[in-house]
């Protein structure tokens, strides 16, 4: 897939220098403290299992490729928690998380030693740009950089007879995930790790064992590790500021001409005239993707397919729709509900609802309760109400990162 660059600041300024990565994300645990059901990366936060977070965060900052460690039989929980994702692929676990790295390492093995790699765990969904670029950027002058907290609380030992003992906590942080190295410098590392030292608990340590220098870069409570059953009520109130909703709508209209039919929100309709325009004048597909230009941001419909190339003429609309998508789909976020209005007087639309509401299902890759058609007349006033043309007015609402 192509690489998408991350900037140190958003695209807008894109005097930054890109810097390109690739990911290994763990999700091959056992999740054993995590209570019954299935295990931590295949359960969900707001409606997303909870692996999809960080492969979703990590693809749309320029991970290329993302590399999932599962566990021996987990291939068909992967394909369904990471269904509509471009560019990750899994690989199997080994007995311990330090054996499972490794396996994800080796898949990277056509990758160059100087390329950035983030090593992260599935249990924590909630990766943002803001983690990654202070990592990348850190990176630069170390062998490794890691997110860490200080220790705030109190630390207590407790003596063999169950009394308290307290524990100096000076100098004292707790390392989170992602991790960032450069994959030359893991790889030599793993291979460097001396079977007596035991299982070592992040790959930082790795590192460190090897002679290498990692920094830290400031932690964050959002980072927090699933681990108990009780992590998961926490996460939907997190999932709740990782996201915004944002809402587009769109505005379409074409006049009417000779013909035999025409086309709407993808579906042929027989009429004794047609739609004239550049493309295939479906103004239900023209009004929905400037809706879904509209909740990101970025332009018109014309801005991105102006009507004077040729490369335009004729074209099936549902390409201007699916380029759209693939925006939406860059910038991480996703498409929650759409809502489409058809106003004319003829042909009659209301018979063909239900195969407009189908086709917009394949076409946005949604469950179809999530989409409107809706077709209304205008008592014969103004344009559509004498059948010179048809309007179309379309609403998408989408989630993105925060
Ligand atoms: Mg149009």
């Amino acid at each position: 897939m192509a690489r998408r660059p991350v900037w140190t600041s958003k695209p807008s300024a894109p005097k930054q220098t890109p810097m390109y990565f690739s990911a290994v994300i763990v999700a091959a645990g056992a999740s054993s403290r995590a209570g019954e059901g299935p295990r931590k990366p295949w359960r969900r936060v707001a409606g997303r299992a909870v692996v999809r977070w960080s492969v979703e965060a990590l693809l749309s900052l320029g991970a290329a490729p993302v590399v999932v460690v599962i566990a021996d039989g987990d291939e068909a929980n992967a394909a369904e928690a990471l269904a509509g994702l471009d560019g990750w692929m899994t690989v199997p676990g080994g007995a311990v998380r330090a054996l499972s790295v490794q396996n994800g390492l080796a898949a990277l093995r056509g990758q160059p030693d100087d390329q950035a790699v983030l090593i992260h765990d599935a249990a924590r969904p909630f990766v943002a740009e803001s983690h990654v670029s202070a990592l990348l950027a850190a990176l630069a002058g170390a062998d490794g950089a890691i997110p860490a907290l200080p220790v705030a609380d109190t630390l207590k030992r407790t003596d063999d007879a169950g009394a308290t003992i307290t524990a100096p906590r000076e100098g004292l942080h707790r390392a989170q995930t992602p991790q960032a190295f450069r994959l030359g410098v893991l790889r030599r590392a793993y291979a460097a790790w001396p079977a007596e030292a035991g299982e070592p608990t992040d790959d930082a340590q790795v590192v460190e064992r090897a002679g290498g220098r990692v920094v830290l870069v400031a932690g964050d409570p959002r980072l927090m590790k699933l681990t108990y059953p009780e992590d998961f009520a926490m996460a939907e109130l997190l999932a709740q500021t990782a996201t915004i909703t944002r809402v587009g709508q769109g505005f379409d209209a074409h006049r009417f001409g000779p013909g035999d039919g025409v086309t709407l929100c993808g579906v042929r309709i027989a009429h004794d005239r047609s739609l004239i325009g550049h493309s295939d004048a479906d103004a239900g597909l023209h009004a929905l993707t400037d809706a879904l230009l509209g909740a990101i941001g970025d332009g018109d419909i014309g801005a991105h397919f102006p009507p004077s190339n040729p490369r335009w003429k004729g074209v099936d609309s549902g390409v201007f729709m699916r380029h759209a998508m693939e925006l939406l789909h860059q910038r991480g976020g996703r498409l929650i509900n759409v809502d489409v209005t058809l106003i004319c007087e003829r042909p009659k639309l209301s018979p063909h609802r239900q195969a407009m509401r189908e086709r917009l299902a394949e076409l946005l890759d949604l469950p179809i309760d999530r989409i409107s058609v809706k077709a209304t007349t205008t008592e014969t006033m103004g344009f559509t109400g004498r059948e010179e043309g048809l309007a179309a007015q379309a609403l998408a609402v989408v989630q993105v990162p925060a």
